[in-house]
Formats: structure tokens, sequence, C-alpha cells
């Protein structure tokens, strides 16, 4: 006999509303699920269930699909670079820093399981992760017991700082081709999984990074699999400035003359577009093109909202028609403080609160992270959707008072709330612990980790400073 579960009486329910493609809320009915699917959402559930919980004070609401984050080192980078950046690179502290803190292959367990973790726990159900293709991957992100799309990054490029000023690019076709090869592999294998879970994604790493016989390539064979691409764009100006030196063109319009666009393609970031105050460009066509391809932005606004830099504006792109999903990118990997600086960022942006609003962003970390994915049985629920669901604990101190209980989430509690996660109907987050992760032995292995990483900082500084020196801390410590 199948497993099913069901919530009696739901306080509130966020539902599917397949008339308005829009999502709504319903105040009492059950949501009764199994492995499968849902089967009842907000009317009366007559069957049989092997488990049966009480709906009171309790919202259930769909999963979130987090678009766009990074297992590989970056949960272990916390702390230590956020206040440096390469002033001639426009702040960005991504080329000259993050490649100095390198945990090794020992460090990719701990990374993942923290990051799926946290993520979890914040209520991603679904995540797309860019890193490099590990054997080690595919076991623990099965093992979480989410829904993981699987990138493994490549490319032809390294970025070389060796002066904190000028990025230089160390070409390696070779290399990067070979690394395209085993992605190509490493996907199929995602996708052949037996937990159904999984999948791969083609993921050439920048789109300055690779050669453009490279991107046409992997799109190419992204679609003779019908697998999605995934490429960094427009994400930096010295990534933008490279590429009008090299074409003339902006990431946007560099990748429309290739041929690569299209609506099984997410851009990362996609923030220095002709539009962008920065870029001080004198067209106005990189959102057309967007929303006229169907291609998906990956939004992650926290780690470059750090940087002091913005996507202009989140309203702005979905008025103009580009689908636009949300992403964490790196830590603190929690979607819903995301979607808040989302919001927060938006309104600061467009200088005004009717720039977005909070149905617009949990639409994008739903419906339009379901959309770039290409289905339509996720961030929703629905009868016969994925039995993907959160369930929020309305009585929790940081909830009340609710008056709407998204507004409650989104603007105060966040993962502060999330009592239970569910993916396929197992049960993988209770009472804001990973049930399938040794999450906490991970936490504390981080730490280790991480002094080992910045006892060896230098040696791949090409300047060859220490971490003291590259990271002074925040506070001077007091010798006594
Ligand atoms: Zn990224």
């Amino acid at each position: 006999m199948t497993e099913i579960t069901v919530i009696r009486d739901v306080e509130t329910i966020v539902a599917y509303d397949p008339d308005g493609d829009r999502q709504v809320y319903l105040h009492g009915g059950d949501v009764a699920f199994d492995e499968t699917g849902l089967i009842c959402v907000g009317t009366r559930f007559e069957g049989q269930a092997t488990t049966e919980l009480s709906g009171k004070a309790r919202m259930v609401m769909p999963g979130l699909i987090d678009i766009h984050c990074h297992s590989h080192d970056e949960p272990m980078a916390k702390s230590i670079f956020e206040d440096v950046g390469t002033a001639a690179l426009w702040g960005q502290a991504m080329y000259e820093y993050s490649g100095v803190i390198d945990g090794g292959e020992d460090a990719r367990a701990a990374c993942l399981t923290v990051m799926l973790g946290d993520l979890m726990r914040s209520g991603a159900t679904t995540i797309l992760d860019i890193a490099g293709a590990n054997d080690i991957w595919l076991d623990i992100a099965a093992q979480s017991g989410a829904r993981a799309y699987l990138a493994p990054g490549f490319r032809q490029a390294d970025w070389v700082v060796s002066d904190s000023h000028r990025l230089d690019f160390e070409w390696n076709d070779k290399a990067g081709r070979d690394a395209f090869a085993r992605a190509l592999d490493f996907a199929e294998r995602a996708r052949a999984h037996p937990s159904g879970r999984l999948d791969g994604v083609i993921s050439p790493s920048q789109v300055e990074t690779c050669r453009p016989d490279l991107l046409v390539d992997a799109a190419e064979e992204a679609r003779n699999r019908s697998m999605l691409i995934t490429v960094h764009t427009a994400q930096t100006m010295a990534e933008h400035e490279e590429l009008l030196r090299r074409t003339g063109l902006t990431g946007v319009q560099y990748l429309e003359q290739l041929g690569v666009l299209g609506p099984d393609v997410i851009l990362g970031h996609c923030i220095f577009a002709d539009h962008h105050s920065w870029t001080r460009q004198r067209t106005r066509n990189d959102l057309v093109t967007l929303a006229d391809r169907g291609t998906t932005v990956a939004h992650c606004p926290v780690t470059f909202a750090r940087s002091g830099m913005a996507l202009e504006t989140l309203g702005a792109y979905r008025r103009a028609g580009v689908n636009v999903a949300i992403g964490t990118d790196s830590y603190p990997f929690n979607m819903l403080e995301e979607m808040r600086q989302a919001l927060i960022c938006s309104r600061l942006g467009g200088k005004s609160v009717f720039d977005i609003n909070t149905a617009d962003i949990f639409d994008a970390a739903t419906l339009a992270g379901a959309k770039a994915l290409g289905r339509d049985d996720i961030g929703r629920l629905s009868v016969g959707a994925k039995a993907d669901l959160l369930v929020i604990d309305l009585d929790a101190p940081t909830m009340r008072p609710v008056y709407d209980p998204l507004r409650s989430l989104l603007h105060c509690a966040a993962e502060r709330a999330v009592e239970r996660v569910y993916v396929d109907g197992r049960l993988t987050v209770n009472q804001g612990k990973p049930t399938q992760l040794d999450y906490d032995g991970a936490v504390r292995e981080m730490q280790a980790l991480q002094d080992w990483a910045c006892s060896r900082a230098g040696t791949y500084d090409p300047r060859g400073r220490n971490i003291d020196e590259l990271a002074p801390k925040s506070l001077p410590v007091l010798e006594r």
C-alpha cells in the first residue's frame, strides 16, 4: 500500500488556480498526497491515510525553486571576503578573491551537505546547482531528498588578476573541451539516476570564458538531449567591458548573435544588460530580446547587493515580459531571505514601493522557476502535481500577528517558521532539521576545512598575500 499523508483542515493553503494561472489562498480543506503527487488540495479527503496531521494554525504552500546556486567551495567562504573588492573591476571581489579559498576534493561533501540543508530548511524543494563534476555530487543530492538539477561547469579560460587591477584570461582550449565532454557524460548520469529526482544541465561556466564555438556546441548538445542550458552572462561590469572589447556586443546581444538564446536557456544574473545605468549603452534592446526568446534570468540579489550591485530592476524585467526566477548563488543559501532581498532591492532600484509586490516575488520563486525548468508539475499545489510542499507554523513568534501569511513569512519570519518540508511526498525537513543528511556533522566539519583553506590562501594569491592581508578582520584584535 502506498503511504498517504493527509493534513486536515488547513488554516491556509496556497493553491494553484489553473483558470487564472496564478497562486491563490484557500482557507480550510485538506491537503493529501503520496510519493506520486498531490491527491487532494483544499477539498475533503475521504480516502484512507497512513499519516494524519492537523492543519490548525498551519499554512501549506508549494516548495520553492532555487534556480541558481553553487555548492563546490562556496559554503565554506562565509565571513571572509564580505568587505573586500577590486576597485578597478567595479568593486567586484570574485575575480581576485574567490580562487584563493580552495577546500580541495575533501571539502565537497561537507559543502554540498550544508548548502542542501540550508536551502531545504529555507523552503527550497528544487535546486539548480552549478559546480565542478564530482562523483559524490549525485550521491549526496539524491540522499538529501531534494529535487536537483546538477550543472557541471566547464570553461576554456581561467581568470587571473595578477596586479589587483587588470583581469586577464589564461586560455586552455583543449582542457575546456575535455571538461565539456565530461560534463555531458555527468549530465546523462544525473538524468539516469534511479531516484528520478535528478537531472543534468549543460553549463558553459561564463559567457566570456568559453570560445564562441564551444557556446554554440554546448547549446546544440543540450538541445539534442532536451536538456537545459545555463551560463553566467552580464554578471559583472568587467565581463561586460571584456565582451565589448572582443565583440562590440553586450552579453545578451552576443548570445543572440550566436543563436544560443531560447526558452531552454537560463542566464546567470544578467544584471549588466544594455539598459543598466552602469553600462552606459545607447541601446535598449536586451530585455526585449530576452522576452522574445523566452529566456530566463536567474536573479540572485544577495551576493551582488553585498558588493553594491543590483539588477535594474526585477519589477522592470517582469514588466518587460522577461521570465525571472530566483536563485541564491552563494551563502547564506537562504531561499526565503533571498526572496525578501529581491523585493527590497527591486523597490530600492525602482525607487518605488510599486516596483514589485509580495505576490510577484512568490511567483518568481515558484511558477517562474518551474517555467524556467520547462515543468508544470512543481512550484504549485494542484491535484496531480508533485508533492513538493512546505508546512509553515503560523504560531511561530516571527509569524504572529498574521494578517497575510505570505507577507509574514517573506518580510519577517523566513526559515524560522518552516516546520516541515516534503519532496515527492517524503519528509525531508522536520522541525527545521534536514532528515536525510548529517547536516550538523557537516557544519562542524566546515570549520576545520575553512581554517585549513585560509592557512593556504597565500599559495593561490598571485601576490602571495596571506589571509590576514587578503581579508582583514572586521574589528582589530586587541592584544592583551
Ligand atoms: Zn553563479
